[in-house]
């Protein structure tokens, strides 16, 4: 049994927390190096007296202060701050795999440390990959790194391509990904109600449950923008080789068409233990924690196209794609600014482990 040393980047997060839930299912297997986050220094402590790891990085430096007075009595663990510090344990000899789960840009320069360094880099930050694109993939190339998706998505894409041909789906015989996307919780909206819809309503997704950003991305449908970018670069395909799918019951998590008409599909609650598991065990499988599917209860599965008139923003990643350059780096950092004021305080996730 491979035994990991992990960096866990966006420890405090949605992804962070549920990635923290499998390895305390495992503490034979995994083991921690550093957590960080990026102003919530009272969540991270919390998470450093159960994990013990040898350091701890708050982005802000303010809060990386308080931190250190929160851990006084615990010398053991090192406190670092801001970028230099979350590259530092991003790209540490001591730890062989780093999940990186910062939401938006910012996880861009410890994101791409690790891959420098050549770490196993569970991405759930696809952001990062949006906006660096052919530089990030190159580097991959280039260190070694091996680079394993956690979008729920793309990782359900990921296991149903043979893996030494993840890079050369048309040399495997692909014909199409097929992207699945619940819709979001505006699915049914009309033009004129989507105007009035407020932060809140934005951030209850239907099926998944999220960090503030990802929720809102969902709620337009940038969310399966960037995915549709990322699954182009992480599979070397275009956006006319991905046809999005709007599937509501969030249960078929993708699916690759071959040439011979076979379409593989992989199924599962919606729940990112899975696709964490499935990284951090990877070519192996451990227990998730997540309830079996029972597909009695669920019945039945529905799909419709993406209504690009009321959801442009898919659209627009296409585009931004095919165009290249800084383009979908723009068609990022204009999201970002964009929808942060959709993202309420009532979001903010409770820090007790998922069960
Ligand atoms: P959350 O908002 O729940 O968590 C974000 C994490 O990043 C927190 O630990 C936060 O720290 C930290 N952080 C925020 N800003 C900064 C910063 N400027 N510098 C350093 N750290 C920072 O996000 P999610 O877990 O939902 O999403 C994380 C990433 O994973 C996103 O890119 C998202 O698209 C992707 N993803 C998420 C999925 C999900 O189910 N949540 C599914 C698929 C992909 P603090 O707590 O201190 O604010
Ligand atoms: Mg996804």
């Amino acid at each position: 049994m491979e035994t990991r040393r992990l960096t866990i980047l966006g420890a405090t997060g949605s992804i962070g927390l549920s990635t923290l839930d499998v390895i305390r299912r495992h503490p034979d297997r995994f083991s921690i190096y550093a957590l960080t986050a990026g102003t919530r220094a009272s969540e991270l402590a919390v998470l450093c007296r159960e994990f013990q790891p040898e350091v701890a990085v708050m982005a802000d430096p303010a809060a990386a202060k308080l931190l250190t007075e929160l851990l006084a009595d615990l010398p053991g663990i090192r406190v670092l701050s801001g970028t230099e510090g979350l590259c530092e344990v991003a790209s540490a000899p001591t730890a062989d795999t780093v999940m990186a789960s910062i939401v938006g840009a910012a996880g861009l320069p410890p994101t791409l440390s690790a891959v420098r360094a050549g770490k196993r880099v569970l991405l759930a930050n696809k952001e990062a990959l949006v906006m660096s694109g052919k530089l990030f993939m190159d580097a991959v190339a280039d260190s070694g790194a091996e680079l394993l998706p956690i979008d729920s998505e793309h990782n359900a894409i990921f296991q149903c391509l043979p893996s030494e041909r993840i890079r050369d789906p048309e040399g495997a015989g692909v014909a199409r990904i097929l992207l699945t996307a619940s819709g979001g919780p505006f699915r049914e909206h009309s033009a004129d109600a989507l105007r009035s819809v407020s932060p809140a309503q934005a951030c209850a997704h239907p099926n998944w449950s999220m960090g503030q950003k990802i929720s809102v991305d969902s709620a337009t449908l940038m969310n399966k923008g960037l995915e549709l970018i990322e699954a182009c670069w992480l599979f070397n395909t275009t956006p006319e080789r991905v046809e999005v799918h709007v599937h509501p019951e969030s249960i078929i998590h993708s699916m690759v068409e071959y040439v011979d008409g076979s379409v593989l599909a992989q199924l599962g609650s919606p729940d990112m233990r899975t696709p964490i598991a499935n990284g951090l065990a990877w070519p192996e499988r451990i227990d998730a924690g997540v309830a079996p599917l029972d597909l009695f209860s669920i019945g039945r599965f529905h799909f419709e196209r993406p209504d690009l008139v009321r959801f442009p923003c898919l659209r627009l990643a296409a585009e931004a794609f095919v165009q290249g350059g800084t383009a979908p780096a723009v068609l990022n950092a204009a999201n970002e600014e964009l929808s942060q004021p959709f993202w309420p305080v009532t979001c903010v996730l409770p820090i007790s482990p998922l069960s």
